[in-house]
């Protein structure tokens, strides 16, 4: 057959809903290669003809400087993205394989187009023609020119290799740091063998504690009889110290746990001499690029663009959390005395988790499993999608079997124009896929949304529709009994639309800035922490929170224990956070090899403030802060809080018209789908906070919500 005749593989379609059976293994393995190289071949075409183009001073224009190159990274994302969500959802050992052979050349590609000068210098020159753009082209421009920058494709001659070579070692160390931390978390364990050695352990620890140790040759060690085998990971460590009543225990693995990777007792992982070397790199590249410091670097591409603001909203956090964190600190104390414990008299951080569950335990026995039965999965989608519908004026409905699918658990929506609008009726929005449940073995945990098609339009002018994964990992259906969900699992579920929300419903037809697209790191998350409040709002809550066999409303006494649960230990939660946030801030403005501290001391000096109960010695948490060493977080680990502060103030604006007022709710809604939900990334974030609320973001909200009010 000539390959004239011959069907394009779907795998390289690069258009439309994929046809998921038919991206197989040996599809990645055939036509990935295929592909990149066909877009390695183009990309040097235009930049031959973008080179000749500069050269002899013609005008350039958007359609052939940035439809090409959007068009490029479109077939790319297409045929990629499809096959980095079947190796999400359905893995197996030969897709992994493929999917991992593929990679190093994808994120070449991607390496080769960010750093190519003659596109950086054409987009420049398409900067210069400003007046005939329109400000959301000008600002897919600025933050392309901007990106590129920060990759170096400024610098010349020897910076640039500098530069790179730094990246490079960079990039090594980060992974050399994230595989210490999880070898020296996986090198320590601590076989129990004595009954009274788990005393106070729920029964699902004592199986997770057996089971740890049959794997370590253990072979007869039982839930009930032991042995258990303890160990560091966050499954074992957390809930023993939240529940272990043997003091001596909960300090000996609280000292190995804050110590790892810090080379103390003589252990050979020490992450120390690479925090000092990650941190000087980065300073370096920074003054490469023109910036102080890394925190500058950070900064520049974010909606908090200067150290002072970030500064200013974790110390107005700080404020109000300190002393809540020391009335809180007193009340485990006091705690503990009412059970004439001797520690009440000086607690320690490893009796923290322990009391502060007694006290849960006291104050409101929120038995979570017990609220399973509230939340059968079909009812929370029917409060979602009523929640959306009044909000946001769209009717979503079923459209199984229109679409095809990569398992027979997912589900396919499409969401329509118009409140309540009737079946076939209004003007398709946008469609979504939802795979709910967990399947273990092939599918990754976690819950996240992501990008199957982007709103824009096809070179012959039709609209191309969003369309979006959401995957979830809560329970399966047991034969007739649906998926019960738990209340973190329904705020994962609200949380992940949010996203998709900010995906399908936006007007922006520029797929550079369309949705999620373009909108800064630290403002991706105002919608979808924005959903998640209206878990606790009593009208939606109890509107879809009824028995999934007796249709009876879940009780007033839990849904207050709910309330109440979301703000206990609130200040301490917040102050720590302010303490990993300002720390990382400092260590990438403030720190430099010749500044008279080491990493440590500086973190001990900020711990003066941001801790009530300050570091043990032995505390080397930096040497397991894999978010700023090993992960993408550096100078950003502030973008939690920063997102709370928005999506805290934005819900706001529905508590001042009044929960109940519901022409005012669905008036306020309907404005936060046309600027939050709408411009994705067209405009400056601060400007859409402001044309949603009148006004800049204010942490009120957030401290009011984290119970941090003085009442
Ligand atoms: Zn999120």
């Amino acid at each position: 057959m000539s390959s004239s005749t011959a069907a394009r593989p779907e795998i390289l379609r690069g258009q439309g809903l994929p046809l998921f059976e038919a991206i197989t293994p040996q599809a990645v393995s055939a036509h990935i290669p295929e592909l990149i190289e066909q877009l390695n071949t183009e990309l040097t075409t235009l930049e031959q003809k973008l080179g000749t183009a500069l050269d002899s001073g013609v005008c350039l224009s958007w359609s052939a400087v940035m439809d090409p190159l959007q068009r490029l990274g479109e077939r790319l994302r297409w045929s990629w993205g499809v096959v980095s969500h079947l190796n999400g959802v359905c893995n197996s050992p030969e897709l992994r394989e493929a999917h991992a052979a593929q990679q190093a050349a994808v994120v070449q590609f991607g390496n080769r187009a960010g750093q190519s000068q003659v596109i950086y210098q054409a987009l420049e020159e398409l900067q210069k023609q400003n007046e005939q753009l329109d400000s959301a082209q000008q600002r897919i421009l600025a933050t392309e020119l901007r990106d590129m920058q920060l990759r170096g494709v400024g610098l010349d001659g020897s910076e640039q290799e500098a530069f790179n070579q730094a990246s490079q070692e960079l990039a090594e160390l980060s992974t050399r740091f994230g595989n210490q931390v999880l070898d020296a978390t996986n090198s320590w364990t601590l076989k129990l063998s004595q009954p009274e050695d788990v005393d106070g352990l729920p029964a699902s620890l004592l199986d997770q504690l057996a089971q740890a140790a049959r794997q370590a040759g253990d072979s007869d060690a039982t839930a009930e009889a032991g042995p258990w085998l303890l160990g560091l990971d966050m499954p074992r460590y957390a809930p023993f110290l939240q529940y272990s009543r043997q003091r001596s225990l909960r300090e000996q693995v609280y000292r190995a746990h804050v110590s790892r990777a810090s080379g103390q007792a003589g252990h050979p992982l020490n992450n120390w001499p690479l925090i000092e070397r990650i941190l000087t790199l980065r300073g370096e590249q920074a003054r490469r690029l023109g910036y102080a410091n890394w925190a500058e670097v950070s900064l520049a591409a974010k909606m908090a663009n200067s150290e002072s603001a970030v500064e200013a909203l974790l110390e107005e956090l700080r404020a109000a959390a300190y002393p809540v964190a020391q009335q809180e600190l007193e009340a485990l104390a006091s705690c503990a005395r009412r059970r004439g414990a001797a520690e009440a008299a000086d607690l320690k951080p490893w009796d923290v988790s322990y009391w502060a569950e007694k006290l849960r335990q006291e104050s409101f026995e929120l038995d979570s499993e017990a609220l399973r039965p509230y939340f059968p999965l079909p009812q929370v989608l029917e409060g979602l999608f009523d929640l959306c519908s009044r909000l946001f004026g769209i009717t979503i409905e079923a459209a199984d079997g229109e679409a095809p699918v990569w398992h027979s658990d997912v589900r396919y929506f499409r969401i329509l124009e118009g409140q309540q609008a009737p079946s076939g009726a209004g003007e398709t929005l946008a469609t979504f896929y939802l795979d709910p449940y967990s399947r273990p073995g092939s599918k990754r945990g976690g819950a996240w949304m992501d990008e199957c098609l982007v709103r824009s339009r096809s070179s012959d002018g039709t609209p191309v529709l969003p369309v979006a994964y959401l995957i979830c990992n809560q329970s399966p259906p047991v034969g007739e009994t649906p998926s019960l969900m738990s209340f973190e699992e329904v705020e994962t579920l609200f949380h992940e639309f949010g996203h998709g929300l900010q995906h399908m419903l936006t007007t922006v037809e520029r797929p550079q800035a369309a949705g999620i697209n373009g909108v800064e790191w630290d403002a991706v998350e105002l919608p979808s922490q924005f959903m998640e409040n209206w878990c606790y709002d009593r009208t939606t809550l109890m509107g879809m929170a009824r028995h999934w066999q007796s249709g009876v409303s879940l009780p007033e006494d839990e849904y207050r224990k709910l309330l109440a649960a979301r703000t206990f230990m609130g200040g301490s939660a917040t102050l720590r956070q302010v303490h990993f946030a300002l720390v990382d801030l400092q260590l990438h403005s403030q720190w430099h090899p010749d500044c008279g501290q080491s990493p440590e001391q500086l973190r001990r000096q900020i711990a003066s403030t941001t801790t009530v109960l300050a570091p043990i010695d032995e505390d080397a948490f930096l040497c397991s802060f894999g978010h700023i060493f090993a992960g993408g977080y550096a100078a950003g680990y502030y973008s939690y809080k920063w997102a709370e502060v928005l999506s805290a103030d934005a819900f706001s604006a529905f508590e001042e018209v009044g929960l109940a007022n519901e022409e005012q709710i669905q008036d306020t809604g309907r404005r936060f789908r046309d600027t939050v939900l709408s411009l994705g990334g067209s405009l400056d974030p601060k400007q859409v906070f402001e044309a949603f609320r009148g006004r800049q973001p204010s942490s009120d909200a957030l401290i009011r919500h984290s119970g941090l009010v003085a009442v």
